[in-house]
């Protein structure tokens, strides 16, 4: 059985492929015309969905593919599925973090709770859709710490790690991420 992952990202693919084996995972690298999807959608659901199903309509085989963001409590849950273009365009995560101490500048720590959320949707064979979620909860911190990830890991403080997330390894990263526990729900649904 082959999987198709829908992203140009390669470093998802090799992660998500290590954690599938046997299964054999295709992505947007094996096609010669990788469908270009506008993620115009209004959920994280909707903006994995399609991708997934841009996909399906090419290959006609299981499919999965995931959007994710930071969500801000004192920014009513924003940037969300804003967070590559929270300071505009082209992405620059630099700049992102910029605005985002900038926006919650003076505001204390207790009111600084934020978490990353990600959601895998799987088309499987008939063509049917389900749906993985997985959050990491922890708080922005005033200043950016740690130089491994990427995006806003440098200022996501995780205070029972006592931490950011850049701080972290990326197996550690990898044990208690969003994107895992997403994938670690999916991959029991699909290994049983
Ligand atoms: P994507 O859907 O995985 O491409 O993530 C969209 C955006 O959310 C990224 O460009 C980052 O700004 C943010 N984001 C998602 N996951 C992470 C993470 O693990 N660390 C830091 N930022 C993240």
């Amino acid at each position: 059985m082959n999987i198709w992952v829908a992203t140009k990202n390669a470093h998802k693919v090799e992660e998500i492929s290590k954690i599938l084996a046997p299964i054999v995972v295709k992505s947007f690298f094996d096609l010669n015309n990788p469908p270009d999807v506008e993620e115009n959608g209004a959920s994280y659901e909707e903006n994995a969905l399609l991708k997934a199903r841009a996909l399906f309509e090419i290959v006609k085989e299981p499919v999965m593919a995931d959007d994710s963001g930071l969500e801000v409590d004192a920014l009513n849950g924003a940037p969300g599925i804003y967070s590559a273009r929270f300071a505009g365009t082209p992405v620059d995560h630099n700049k992102n973090i910029n605005k985002l101490l900038e926006d919650l500048k003076e505001l204390p720590s207790e009111k600084r709770t934020a978490r990353f959320r990600c959601v895998i949707v799987y088309i499987d064979a008939t063509g049917k859709s389900h749906e993985f979620s997985g959050t990491l909860e922890g708080i922005i911190a005033n200043k950016r710490t740690g130089k491994a990830g990427f995006g806003y890991d440098p200022v996501f403080w995780l205070p029972k790690n006592n931490c950011s997330v850049a701080e972290l390894t990326d197996i550690e990263k990898n044990t208690i991420s969003h994107r895992s526990r997403a994938l670690q729900k999916f991959i029991k649904f699909i290994k049983g």
